[in-house]
């Protein structure tokens, strides 16, 4: 399943979660106060495809 960033305009920051593709469009849930948060521009990354992304910043 892709991971995508998303960034929460309540003031959390953002975050990554797994998404299905069908829904990468959608607001996820902030896991910090559960309000829908947008997705961010970057590009989706297969989850797998790359290690690295572990140690890359969120910005
Ligand atoms: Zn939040």
């Amino acid at each position: 399943m892709p991971l995508y960033d998303y960034r929460c305009e309540q003031g959390c920051g953002e975050f990554r979660a797994f998404r299905p593709m069908a829904e990468s469009s959608r607001p996820a849930p902030c896991p910090q106060c559960d309000r829908p948060a947008a997705r961010t521009l970057a590009a989706p990354m297969l989850a797998g495809a790359s290690p690295g992304w572990l140690g890359a910043p969120p910005a």
